[in-house]
């Protein structure tokens, strides 16, 4: 059992959200119950790690709890910050935001995305107000075709709005999830 790697599932302890999955051997699995933070087993670097020692989002450990045969570990934590590398709360987050902060970081010369966020809130507060109103009068007025493009060209600038005031989309669907109760 010693040099066998448990499948490390990390979830979000007050909203239940999957962060991400990462591998314990027998010493990365002590270390998480003995220290209270979350260690893996890096397989690309073999090595032992601890989450968040390079970019400080540390996991809290609330509780860890093997598996039926012992093969894989879910750990509910709290954490420090985002935890994806590329800055986001989740590991497994929707597409578009990924794409969004990808093209952030990556700053290319003539991406719409990098210059819009470079631009700054007030100008993506303004085009969110005007895809909105552009959305309303398609939904009423114009073909599905139409309706859909505005409500694509909304959503995007919604997310880079987010963006550009450091709100994850995974905040609105908190939010959301409060208010059903
Ligand atoms: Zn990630």
């Amino acid at each position: 059992m010693n040099d066998e790697l448990r499948a490390a599932i990390v979830q979000d302890d007050a909203t239940g959200r999957v962060l991400m999955l990462g591998w314990m051997d027998e010493e990365a699995l002590s270390l998480t119950r003995s220290t209270g933070t979350v260690h893996f087993f890096s397989r690309s670097r073999q090595q032992l790690w601890q989450k968040g020692e390079t970019s400080g989002n540390f996991l809290h450990v609330v509780e860890v709890i093997l598996d039926c045969d012992g093969d894989a570990v879910l750990v509910r934590a709290s954490a420090d910050g985002p935890t994806c590398h590329d800055g986001s709360t989740s590991c497994f987050t929707p597409w578009l935001w990924r794409k969004i902060l990808q093209r952030e970081k990556q700053n290319a010369e003539g991406s719409y995305v990098a210059s819009s966020l470079s631009r700054g809130t007030a100008f993506l507060a303004r085009k969110v107000g005007e895809e909105a109103v552009e959305t309303a009068v398609a939904s009423l007025a114009e073909s599905d075709e139409r309706f859909v493009s505005e409500a694509a060209d909304l959503w995007f600038h919604l997310l880079m709005l987010l963006r550009s005031r450091g709100v994850d989309p995974s905040d609105i669907e908190d939010e959301l999830r409060r208010r059903e109760k």
